[in-house]
């Protein structure tokens, strides 16, 4: 590619960003990394309708979370600003008289009573070269009108003068060409002189441009205004710098069943957002993959391998390698099922992956919360012992609150089943044996404990059942030994004797 590499993400800030938009802004991160090129984050809030406050900076905030930097955008600004397109409203006026001069475009003054009759009398009604001739614009009204309705504070809009029946042809990345009729667009309205702003397909045209945007990646579900945009890369004369497009597949439900949505994350339980979401209006509350305990780096592998994949089945991918592996031409055509228990093991994998340090960091507030009092050196143990049996750290507590606190009651149903008769003389014995050892490493316990039992002719099964109960107060944890070597030989010692003195036999 001699032209630098430029790609922009343009949400519009009408709420929370949905997992499916993330995965579009990676793929456009990746393909631009690759390339060496700019990431560019604008904002596409022309529908004022629809704004919702605290949506952008939730972007901001969601993309801080998972590393994506950008190049340039709203909130670091660079050589293109500005990047919010309602700071860019003079801009889009040039253009759209640019387009009314050179014929392209058109003003229309229909009301909207007056569109809706002509669709109760036309069906199928589509504004266009075979209707726009029976409505009251600037092709229809003599210019003398036109200004008059104007300069009395009418109402207008300005519409795309879309000529019928020309081929045009989107030529995708993904999909190859997809050729289009024009009689099958309407002449879409690209200005608005009620609020004075474009709508979205004058503004992301016009901004691609000024830009310089080289590859527009983006959902499937903008396939349909391809075709529109390439005809305005037309009426502009700007063929030449049209960028490449490439429309990504659809995110589908676990079921593979439709487009996955905000529903399918309630029913089944999984967040659809990167970020929590507090709905400004409802209050209602959504779950977000870093409340719901998720590393950025899990999530940042999974979503790249939905509708892409390096061309074999290596699945854990390092940033890095993401960036090295990616092509555009190795997207699926075809949706890609949300396979959210995927997402699950992904996380699991990235836990093992991160040093015991990263996780004793994110586990350790959580120990705070409980009032545990530790160093973070005794934290870092813990993990690296327990961390294989969760999927996120939140998953640890359960599997290690006895590092930290001796039990405060046992398990009825342990009890029942481990605690023999002869169990409260047995653990007396294992705490002399214990007392005698001087270097208390689990290694060292392991062989001097289980000489012991050998030499009793003891049941091996029965002396540590018995033990785990004491020190655990239920049946779980890893070795046992590593447990009691990570406690410490007094607090093995005061938990078998508490437990001798308050476990009953039932
Ligand atoms: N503002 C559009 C959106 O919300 C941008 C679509 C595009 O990338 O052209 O996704």
């Amino acid at each position: 590619m001699s032209q630098k590499v430029r790609v922009r993400f343009a949400p519009s800030p009408t709420g929370p960003l949905h997992i499916g938009g993330v995965r579009t802004a990676l793929y456009n991160y990746l393909f631009a990394k690759k390339h060496g090129g700019d990431f560019i984050l604008r904002i596409e809030d022309t529908d004022s309708q629809r704004f919702v406050p605290g949506a952008e900076e939730y972007i901001i905030e969601a993309f801080t979370w998972l590393g994506l930097q950008f190049d340039e955008g709203t909130h670091i600004g660079g050589p293109y600003a500005p990047y919010r397109q309602s700071d860019r409203k003079d801009i889009y006026k040039k253009y759209v008289e640019i387009l009314l001069d050179k014929g392209a475009a058109y003003i229309a003054f229909d009301t909207p009573a007056e569109l809706e009759a002509k669709r109760a009398e036309i069906s199928n009604f589509q504004y266009d070269a075979s209707t726009r001739n029976g409505m009251r614009n600037s092709l229809t009204l003599s210019k003398e009108v036109v200004d008059n309705l104007i300069k009395d504070g009418n109402q207008y809009v300005v519409r795309f003068k879309i000529e019928a029946n020309q081929e045009v042809v989107v030529n995708d990345l993904i999909r190859g060409e997809v050729k289009y009729n024009s009689s099958v667009l309407d002449d879409k309205v690209l200005y608005k002189s009620a609020d004075n702003l474009p709508t979205y397909h004058l503004a992301n045209i016009v901004d691609d441009h000024l830009m310089e945007i080289t590859h527009v990646i983006r959902g499937e579900e903008w396939l349909p205004s391809a075709p529109l945009h390439v005809l305005l890369y037309r009426a502009f004369g700007w063929e030449d710098t049209m960028p490449q497009f490439s429309h990504l597949p659809l995110l589908l439900k676990p079921e593979g069943n439709g487009k996955l949505s905000k529903r399918d994350g309630d029913r089944l339980g999984f967040p659809v957002f990167p970020l929590e979401w507090k709905d400004p209006k409802t209050g209602e509350i959504s779950s977000g993959y870093r409340e719901s305990g998720y590393l950025p780096e899990a999530v940042i592998n999974f979503l790249a391998l939905l509708g892409w994949n390096p061309g074999n089945d290596q699945e854990i991918m390092s940033k890095d390698e993401l960036i090295q592996l990616f092509s555009l031409e190795k997207c699926s055509k075809s949706g890609a099922k949300f396979d959210y228990e995927k997402g699950k093991w992904f996380n699991h994998q990235y836990i093992q992956l991160s040093s015991n340090a990263e996780i004793a960091n994110i586990f350790y507030p959580m120990l705070e919360e409980k009032s545990v009092d530790v160093n973070i050196e005794y934290v870092e143990t813990v993990v690296g012992l327990v961390k294989e049996r969760v999927n996120f750290v939140k998953e640890l507590w359960d599997q290690s609150f006895f590092f930290f606190q001796s039990p405060s009651s046992y398990d009825e149903k342990v009890v029942k089943k481990r605690w023999k008769e002869d169990s409260p003389a047995l653990m007396s014995e294992l705490i002399d044996v214990l007392k005698g050892i001087e270097d208390f490493s689990a290694h060292n316990q392991e062989e001097i404990v289980k000489a012991w039992i050998e030499s009793k002719n003891y049941h091996l099964g029965n002396i540590m059942n018995a033990f785990r109960l004491a020190i655990v107060g239920e049946s779980k944890g890893p070795h046992m030994f590593d447990i009691t070597a990570t406690i410490g030989k007094e607090a093995t010692l005061s938990r078998l004797e508490k437990a001798i003195r308050e476990i009953k036999l039932s």
